[in-house]
């Protein structure tokens, strides 16, 4: 698969009704003269009932960006717009972060963590039930996080994002604790659960293979500021991951290639 027969459209195949817009976005990181730049003049529609992953280096800004969209880190220029074309849905945003445990509270159970918030919009016992036991946590509902692994109490984030009612889901590395046995069982799961609610998700990875699993869509990045190299969709694969996996590779080693120009 030679790099320029990679599609760089930046449009997803998937009619939906809401749209979660970045127009001309501008951002910057710290304060002056460390100031660093992440996002200069950046749009792009991340579109509802679809799975983004955004890949790059280690550094280039991927867990920025992904503050910046969950409204954590304020923009210096231009917009970021919800919108529902049906009107059924309202900007909601659950944002998991890289460091699983800062998300979990260390006094909670394993069934108290997957919905820690008591609101108007606490989801019923029995999706949070049906949750952990797909993901195979039912028997350690009791538990506190101390007593799970890194991998279940990833796990019970995972389960936070199925049962969230919110409209827009951002997550930082959420396989980095699972082992690769599971991984693609819960990425089938995850997506089944996602895409009837009309969900934006749009995740950070690192690997290849674990992204085309979970993805619809794959934005590849260089960086900072970020730089949007190139966009990949499960729909130009003819639905084959090995293909989908080929072409996400091959914009990889494209940005590796112009880093080391860049270097050198
Ligand atoms: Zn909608």
């Amino acid at each position: 698969m030679a790099a320029s027969e990679v599609r760089a459209n930046n449009q997803s195949t998937s009619i939906d009704c809401c749209t979660y817009s970045v127009s001309a976005v501008d951002a910057s990181y710290g304060a002056a003269p460390s100031q660093s730049n992440i996002l200069e003049n950046f749009s792009f529609e991340f579109k509802g009932g679809n799975v983004y992953v955004i890949m790059g280096p280690n550094g280039c800004g991927k867990s920025t960006l992904l503050r910046i969209l969950a409204g954590e880190i304020s923009i210096d220029s231009g917009t970021l717009t919800f919108r529902c074309s049906r009107g059924r849905h309202r900007k909601t945003i659950e944002y998991i972060p890289q460091d699983y445990r800062q998300a979990l509270f260390p006094w909670k159970t394993t069934r108290e963590n997957v919905w820690p918030w008591q609101n108007l919009r606490t989801p019923d016992n029995g999706s949070i039930d049906t949750a952990l036991e797909r993901f195979g946590l039912g028997q350690f509902h009791g538990k506190y996080p101390h007593e799970l692994s890194g991998g279940q109490q990833q796990i019970i984030l995972l389960s936070r994002s199925v049962v969230a009612p919110d409209q827009i889901l951002l997550l930082d590395e959420p396989f980095s604790a699972l082992d690769v046995v599971r991984r693609a069982y819960i990425s089938e799961y995850l997506r089944q659960q996602w895409q009837p609610e009309s969900k934006t998700v749009i995740c950070a990875m690192h690997e290849p293979e674990e992204a085309v699993l979970l993805a619809d869509v794959i934005l590849v990045f260089h960086g900072p500021p970020l730089n949007l190299v190139g966009v990949v969709s499960r729909s130009d694969s003819e639905s084959s991951l090995e293909t989908f996996r080929e072409h996400v590779e091959a914009l990889i080693r494209e940005v590796a290639k112009e880093e080391k120009n860049v270097d050198a």
